[in-house]
């Protein structure tokens, strides 16, 4: 590691020792961006990367509810205000049993560079709760999101912080949430995205993730002169970002092999069609199945228990479940399978020795930070619309997602090229998002 690398990281590692992800996506982010700071006189003695890497605010808080036989339960609920430099504090919730400080910290962090590189005015926060929303009616839930937000109230406003979806926060949760906040405040305001289409939420929303993800696929492809028609393609995960991948790569003329969720993946080899990405849709959305139950009924796939797509043959892959799923090992058998595009669609779902391995191959690599910003972005679009009491069409919202995400590729390139021409896209992401954040930061002082 770079010495002056190793010295933010000792530095940063005092105060988060004992904080995993949050360590390993500063490190990522500093390993480019720590070497631009020193060549760059106007940062110099600012501390501004060690500033980014604190919470402006941390709010940790009690949520206690009853289940359906009558049971007290207690979750634990954050909010993490990372930073404001550039607009309110913008980005998810997620429900997952393994939210903890480190998780929603890596997840805030991350989202302070892809909020900068959307070319909106937003700033990054991330936030959610220990919960497990798997097995629990819909009472259950609808109870738990009013306890959580009876507390976030607070701490939130559509000019402070904007919360939104994120691993086990769907339109339901966000309904939930907003119905409690309205009640709390007595306002109608976009405080939260991915609202439902009746009540201010935005066309293309739920979509916009996956589609946003492949639309950067294809700005990477078109540097080789490539499409996406014709390329076999694996994805993984089967929640929001990595359906609506698969149905952007099935409309662009990709063949989907793989989809997954934390039991195992299935393989169709004749390809995921719409038809049969409409059961997964149906059976993970409404009837709340795995994903082995795919088999049953389109017997041309087989499931893989306790295993990740990974090992198949591919041109494309899109990791789309969750945080360090795809290891060192996973990255060389892509390579060594003739994979020539990653595109992460989840946030940090390659380790930093995997990523190392797309590198060193020199195959196209999208971190999520600027691949799988297309999500947040139109959050961006919905906040206009809300703010502006409007409404734009499906067609008026995708072309700005498809510009938005032209303009995030270009960004990369400005800042990621290298002495030999391949773009490093990681860096790229890292430096144009931290300099508009940056230089914000500058103008307001300490
Ligand atoms: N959770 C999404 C992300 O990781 C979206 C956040 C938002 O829309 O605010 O970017």
């Amino acid at each position: 590691m770079d010495k002056r690398v190793k010295e933010f990281m000792d530095d940063i590692k005092i105060r988060n020792g004992h904080e995993p992800e949050f360590l390993q996506a500063v490190q990522e982010v500093a390993e480019t961006v720590v070497p631009y700071i020193s060549e760059h006189d106007i940062y110099a003695g600012k501390k501004i990367l060690s500033r980014i890497a604190e919470p402006e605010r941390l709010i940790s808080f009690r949520v206690c509810w009853v289940d359906d036989s009558g049971e007290v339960q207690i979750n634990r609920g954050y909010r993490v205000q990372m930073n404001s430099a550039i607009g309110p504090y913008k980005g998810g919730l997620r429900f997952h049993p393994t939210v903890n400080q480190s998780v929603l910290k890596f997840l805030a962090f991350e989202q302070v560079f892809k909020n900068s590189l959307t070319t909106l005015p937003m700033g990054g926060g991330k936030g959610g709760s220990d919960f497990d929303p798997k097995g629990k009616s819909d009472d259950e839930i609808m109870r738990f999101c009013h306890a959580f937000m009876s507390e976030l109230f607070r701490h939130i406003g559509h000019d402070t912080d904007v919360p939104a979806g994120d691993i086990g926060v769907g339109a339901r949760e966000v309904g939930f949430l907003f119905g409690m906040y309205k009640k709390l405040r007595n306002e109608f305001t976009g405080v939260l995205t991915g609202k439902g289409l009746s009540w201010g939420g935005s066309q293309i929303r739920p979509e916009a993730t996956g589609y946003g993800a492949v639309y950067f696929a294809d700005s990477m492809l078109k540097t080789k002169n490539q499409t996406i028609q014709g390329k076999t393609i694996l994805i993984s995960g089967s929640g929001n970002v990595a359906e609506y991948a698969a149905e952007k790569c099935i409309q662009l003329g990709g063949k989907v092999v793989t989809m997954s969720d934390s039991s195992g993946y299935i393989y169709d080899k004749d390809g995921i069609t719409q038809e049969k990405l409409d059961y997964i849709k149906d059976l993970k959305n409404v009837k709340r199945g795995r994903i082995s139950e795919y088999v049953d009924v389109y017997p041309s796939a087989v499931f893989h228990k306790g295993k990740t797509p990974w090992v198949e043959k591919c041109d494309m892959a899109f990791p789309c479940a969750t945080q360090n799923e795809l290891h060192e090992e996973d990255a060389k058998t892509l390579v060594a399978n003739g994979c020539i595009c990653v595109t992460e669609g989840a946030n940090m779902p390659s380790t930093i020795e995997a990523v190392a391995v797309f590198h060193k191959a020199k195959i196209l690599f999208a971190p999520g930070k600027a691949s799988n910003a297309g999500g947040v972005a139109t959050s961006g679009l919905e906040m206009t619309q809300n703010a502006l009491r409007y409404k734009w069409t499906r067609t008026e919202v995708d072309e700005k997602l498809k510009e938005i995400m032209r303009d995030i590729h270009a960004s990369c390139e400005q800042y990621g090229v290298e002495a030999d021409g391949y773009v490093n896209y990681v860096k790229g992401a890292n430096i144009a998002g931290f300099v508009k954040v940056a230089d914000a930061m500058l103008a307001q002082g300490v």
